[in-house]
């Protein structure tokens, strides 16, 4: 499979906003009817705030503002950088949080299991297990998802009003819109960025770089954050 680093930036916007505009075609009634027949709550396991249940938690922007005024230490850049120019220097659409140095990986913000910053916890931590994007099965098929890790965490089948599946829905929507958004203004900026400043992607070095990387080394990646990019240096 070709890495979508090497996929030419304008195909990738392009297929970005078809997926968006998918996105905003579904029908809110559909997800909300999911929600309630799922009748999902959640039971404070904490399972899914350390990485053994979900890899990474990606930020939007306006969650990186909230993490910034809390505790700015609880930023990393995103996992799997989309590129990587000549001089071995990294690029990633946004920031992720750091986790804890425990065995389960957890989130930085996870006290005794408890969220520690619950009043103010950031949208993907608001709508999760909820989820509307299209992605392959175990088959290889392509096709709409709507929840994150069904029967492995919580209780099911309790009776959920009307107008909070509807809520749910609604902000579930609303994130992955402003998730797709965020991806294709990254994309845009790097296909002017990159030009600009007479850089471009190098598989081999984003390669070598990560191997690097995985020894130990220290790498440096900017991080796309509110139309601008951050420099970070980090180490495994
Ligand atoms: S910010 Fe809070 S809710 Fe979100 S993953 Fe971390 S501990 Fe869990």
């Amino acid at each position: 499979m070709t890495p979508v680093s090497l996929i030419p930036i304008p195909l990738r916007i392009a297929a970005l906003t078809q997926e968006r505009n998918r996105l905003l075609e579904y029908p809110i009634e559909r997800l909300s009817g999911i929600i309630k027949e799922i009748g999902f709550r959640c039971t404070s396991c904490a399972k899914c705030c350390t990485q053994v249940f979900n890899g990474h938690v990606f930020l939007l922007d306006r969650d990186v503002t909230v993490v910034k005024a809390i505790d700015p230490a609880a930023l990393e850049p995103a996992p799997a950088p989309e590129f990587c120019d000549q001089n071995g220097i990294f690029y990633v659409s946004g920031y992720a949080l750091r986790t804890q140095d425990d065995n389960d990986g957890s989130c930085w913000f996870l006290e005794n299991g408890r969220c520690r910053i619950y009043n103010s916890r950031l949208t993907i931590c608001r709508i999760y297990p909820y989820m509307l994007h299209r992605e392959p099965d175990e088959n290889g098929d392509v096709d709409w998802r709507q929840f994150s890790g069904l029967d492995q965490h919580g209780e099911y089948g309790t009776l959920l009003p009307e107008d909070e599946s509807l809520d749910l829905a609604r902000e579930t929507k609303e994130y992955e819109n402003a998730f797709l958004t965020q991806e294709i203004k990254f994309l845009e900026f790097m296909q002017d960025y990159f030009p600009g400043h007479n850089l471009r992607h190098v598989q081999k070095i984003y390669d070598n770089q990560m191997r690097r990387f995985t020894r130990g080394d220290e790498i440096i990646v900017r991080v796309y954050y509110n139309g601008l990019l951050e420099e970070c240096r980090i180490r495994k």
